[in-house]
């Protein structure tokens, strides 16, 4: 979940859209019969006949992308957040140290899948921290899936103004991940860590700059998170086309 408000139109993807059709004539009603066994590189085919040709057809949405970048433009208005400069300061508010703990593996494992391109450094307080990690009971409203409520992230960004209305560039306040207990609490020993690892790791996507979220359950930004979600190839190639364009909002 994400706290800023843009709300995605991302069409289904589905790879049965995804058809090959064959165009034109039939190549084995009109394939001359007189030629058929003569050495592929003898053939040629009389000037009348037209060979058969395959046309790929591919809708919008339905494309099989090894990333969600556009998906990440479309939520920012094609403006690049990233983190400028490494490690990033965090702090996480003391809990309960299996709490803390799931927290830190979070962390690294961001850093750990991006081959240390993103790398974390504990922050001595809050007022020093460009991420911070809180603890909050926010409730769970009955008809919602719990895993929806489990956590979101604060970014409070605002645009510099400038002569130009077409200005890109702005400033980000230091964002906040607000974890809703009573999502973990009542979880069972076994399934509460996982849980609460994966729902922060989701969040620490959102605030290096993954905003809006992936079309695709496979990967770690997909708007639903459980202990099973995994950070996908998806997910890092995503963010390295983040990492490799010029920052418009440092966050
Ligand atoms: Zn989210």
């Amino acid at each position: 979940m994400s706290a800023e408000r843009n709300k995605l139109n991302v069409l289904a993807a589905s790879a049965s859209m995804v058809a090959a059709v064959l165009a034109g004539t039939s190549s084995a009603a009109q394939a001359p019969t007189q030629n058929q066994y003569l050495p592929l590189s003898n053939y040629l085919p009389p000037l009348d006949v037209q060979p058969p040709h395959f046309r790929r057809i591919e809708l919008d949405g339905v494309r099989n992308t090894s990333d969600f970048f556009d998906q990440v433009m479309l939520a920012t208005s094609n403006r690049i957040f990233r983190f400028n400069v490494m490690p990033i300061p965090v702090y996480i508010q003391p809990n309960q140290a299996g709490y803390v703990t799931a927290v830190k593996k979070a962390l690294e494992t961001w850093e750990n899948r991006t081959n240390s391109m993103i790398k974390f450094a504990p922050a001595a307080s809050q007022q020093q921290a460009r991420i911070t990690v809180i603890w909050s009971h926010l409730g769970i409203p009955p008809d919602r899936s719990v895993t929806e409520f489990g956590a979101h992230t604060i970014t409070e960004w605002k645009v510099k103004t400038g002569p130009f209305a077409s200005q890109k560039t702005g400033t980000v306040n230091p964002q906040i991940i607000e974890v809703n207990l009573d999502v973990i609490d009542p979880r069972d020993a076994d399934h509460k860590l996982p849980l609460l690892q994966n729902l922060v790791t989701h969040e620490l996507g959102h605030a290096l700059g993954l905003m809006g979220h992936s079309p695709e359950r496979g990967d770690m930004m997909f708007k639903d998170t459980d202990e099973y979600s995994r950070i996908s190839q998806r997910d890092l190639n995503t963010l390295q086309k983040i990492y490799s364009r010029k920052c418009d909002f440092p966050l």
